[in-house]
């Protein structure tokens, strides 16, 4: 199909997310993209488009990897789905096994076994790998002597994801506030990322568990990256404080790396960064590559201990997808291509380049603020107008104009690019990104 009509199609039928459509309609000529490479998009008409954000931060190995593909097409040629209902398969079983080795703390001796991330639940997408989170941890505490443990402890400016649930934890105003009524009541704190430091943050953490010791279900935080609100960077020493406050007060710490997860802040995990333990883990994205929606959320040992005995203390949650075979074989694929490519290396050499590069460009561009970096995620301001702003898609249009997908958070921009992006590559993007903020921003 041609470009015009597939723009037509999808303008009198497609709904599209986070999209004002009025305006889309009367005035975006969307990007009609056809096959991707590498780190590359192409649209209908053969013009490349370098993918700056790995297509919303799951293409974390680049499109098409050969080995993902081949993994995907074996596991479809063999079994491409069947339910976990009494049924078990290699690909869920192995994986989870995986995760479970690689998960924070596995290789730590001096942690009990009752603290480790020994169980895995898969679902289909972020939003329900923390959707999950809540349901168990509220589910724990109900059957497990502290039924008054209800409340999440959530940070400003968190993203979560988009069902009731997750929405109900998150911290960005916008996405909250029409939905307020349908909303579970949360302990707001600040966020560590705010100026001043994480300590105003943490401060505030303590106090709401040393008030409500049992009212307090769990914390939550997306590690060291608030991602959706503006890759929003805060220090891991925020982590473990939290880690010590909730340990001090029994609760549990959950971790959202749905965003963070599997390399992108250069450690396997974010919480590696700070050498903690969370009692649940969710991941998504980056675990699939960018092949299938699928998700895992890891549960402690002693987490999951609080669910066996009388069926009637089951977890009573499913998806229909859950765990499915092309999903689990595509993830094993994933894990596999991050040790023999050495993905932490790779990152650990390239992330010096992308923190330098965004710190000249907010030194030689006037106008530009708060450069920051953190592994393979280089992100700055063109002021404080947050989400609905609108410099930061003036960036996107001369960035598209030379070749470069470059989708902001309001005013800021930011590159979340594949972890094994070559080198030439990373230089393309670093020089295309400080091209398009010179051209609007002058200088
Ligand atoms: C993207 C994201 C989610 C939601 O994931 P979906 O797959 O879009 O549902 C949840 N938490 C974090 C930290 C995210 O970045």
């Amino acid at each position: 199909m041609e470009r015009a009509n597939i723009v037509l199609l999808d303008k009198a039928h497609v709904w599209h997310p986070y999209t004002a459509m009025e305006a889309y309609i009367a005035a975006t000529q969307p990007l009609v993209i056809d096959r991707a490479e590498g780190c590359y998009l192409f649209d209908v008409d053969g013009k490349r488009y370098l993918d700056a954000n790995g297509s919303w931060w799951v293409s974390t190995l680049g499109h098409r990897h050969p080995r993902l593909l081949r993994a995907l097409t074996e596991q479809a040629g063999k079994l491409p789905h069947v339910s976990l209902a009494g049924i078990t398969h290699e690909p869920a079983a192995a994986l989870a096994t995986e995760l479970a080795a690689i998960a924070p703390g596995a290789d730590r001796p001096e942690i009990p076994l009752a603290e480790k991330l020994t169980r895995v639940f898969y679902s289909d997408n972020g939003s329900t790998a923390v959707e999950v989170a809540i349901k168990m941890v509220a589910q724990y505490w109900a059957q497990n002597g502290r039924p008054r443990r209800t409340r999440f402890i959530t940070l400003s400016g968190a993203f979560h994801g988009e069902t009731l649930g997750s929405t109900s934890v998150g911290g960005v105003p916008l996405f909250r506030e029409v939905f307020g009524p349908l909303l579970f009541d949360v302990v707001h704190v600040p966020s560590p990322a705010e100026e001043g430091g994480w300590e105003r943050a943490f401060n505030q953490v303590q106090a709401a568990l040393r008030e409500n010791p049992e009212e307090i279900a769990g914390v939550i935080v997306e590690p060291v990256i608030q991602g959706a609100s503006g890759m929003q960077m805060y220090s891991p020493d925020f982590l473990r404080a939290v880690r010590e406050a909730t340990r001090a007060v029994d609760t549990f710490l959950i971790a959202d790396e749905v965003f963070t997860g599997l390399g992108r802040t250069g450690a396997r995990f974010a919480v590696d960064l700070a050498g903690v333990v969370p009692d649940v883990l969710c991941l998504a994205k980056a675990l699939s590559g960018g092949l299938m929606p699928f998700a895992a959320t890891l549960a402690s040992e002693r987490l999951f201990s609080g669910f066996l005995g009388a069926s009637s203390r089951a977890l009573y949650y499913g998806h229909s997808y859950c765990g499915n075979p092309l999903g689990a074989a595509v993830a094993r694929e994933v894990l596999a291509v991050y040790r023999t490519e050495d993905i932490l290396g790779q990152v650990a050499r390239k992330a010096p380049l992308v923190k330098a590069a965004f710190e000249r460009m907010a030194a030689s561009i006037p106008g530009l603020v708060r450069p920051r970096a953190v592994g393979m995620v280089g992100a700055v301001d063109l002021g404080g107008g947050g989400y609905l702003a609108s410099g930061g898609w003036r960036v996107y249009e001369a960035a598209k104009r030379r070749g470069l997908y470059l989708r902001p958070l309001g005013d800021t921009v930011y590159i979340a690019p594949a972890l094994n992006i070559p080198d030439s590559v990373l230089e393309e993007l670093l020089s295309g990104v400080e091209e398009s903020l010179r051209e609007v921003a002058g200088g």
